[in-house]
């Protein structure tokens, strides 16, 4: 049974950390895919940037040449706010048997009591958290709990069990933030490398996150 990994995001806009952590959990998990979620409206964000559709867009642009990477437009067609639980709720009920893999950066599984029925996700799926630059496992709160009950070593169990574990795998750290990459963009930097250069294009044609950006991105 090889798991599929569900990667949801802002991904606004989408950049090579985000891209190296799915490619690096792909090959050393062995996953079947990794299935890239934009979220819609998300529930914890006051505001985003780019469009759904545009965030969409840069997301494909950013993965169509890697064939195990499959992009899922579930959340932006979803009018509302979008929330993981519903999506996995949906996603179990299409793979009835399949392991899934929900795939989230440390500091995105820090926040995880804040997620609407957040204790409802491991009975969907297992959560595979990548070990992000600055940011380590808890070992105390509901989540130090979390880590005594579901947490295991092995990449095995995510292959023989459809949810139910938690397991950390520590990827190249690649200290790369949306955030970040916008206020780079709004200065009037240019972000070659830290996004692949299809993101890069559509940054500029687009002109997505800065009014006044320069076409060439000086
Ligand atoms: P922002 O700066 O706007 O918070 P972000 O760069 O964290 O954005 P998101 O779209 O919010 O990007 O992140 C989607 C997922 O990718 C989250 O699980 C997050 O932890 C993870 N992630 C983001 N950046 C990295 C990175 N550089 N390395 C590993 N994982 C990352």
């Amino acid at each position: 049974m090889q798991p599929i990994g569900v990667f949801g995001g802002t991904f606004d806009p989408i950049h090579c950390g985000h891209l190296r952590t799915a490619f690096e959990l792909w090959q050393e998990l062995r996953l079947a895919e990794v299935r890239f979620l934009p979220t819609g409206s998300p529930p914890h964000r006051a505001q985003l940037y780019a469009s759904p559709e545009r965030r969409l867009q840069m997301v494909r642009a950013a993965v169509a040449d890697q064939p195990s990477f499959v992009v899922d437009d579930r959340e932006v067609r979803r009018s509302g706010v979008s929330y993981s639980v519903d999506t996995l709720t949906e996603l179990r009920r299409e793979y009835p048997q399949a392991s899934l893999c929900l795939l989230l950066g440390m500091d995105a599984f820090l926040g995880l009591p804040n997620w609407h029925r957040w204790r409802e996700l491991l009975t969907l799926a297992h959560i595979v958290v990548a070990h992000r630059p600055g940011w380590r496992a808890p070992t105390t709160g509901p989540l130090g709990e979390v880590m005594v009950d579901h947490g295991t070593g092995t990449i095995r169990v995510l292959h023989e069990r459809p949810s139910g574990c938690v397991y950390v795998h520590a990827v190249t750290q690649l200290e790369i933030s949306s955030t970040e990459l916008r206020s780079l963009i709004i200065a009037g930097r240019d972000p070659r490398y830290l996004v692949p250069d299809e993101v890069r294009q559509i940054i500029l044609e687009t002109r997505c996150y800065a009014a006044q950006q320069e076409p060439d991105g000086r």
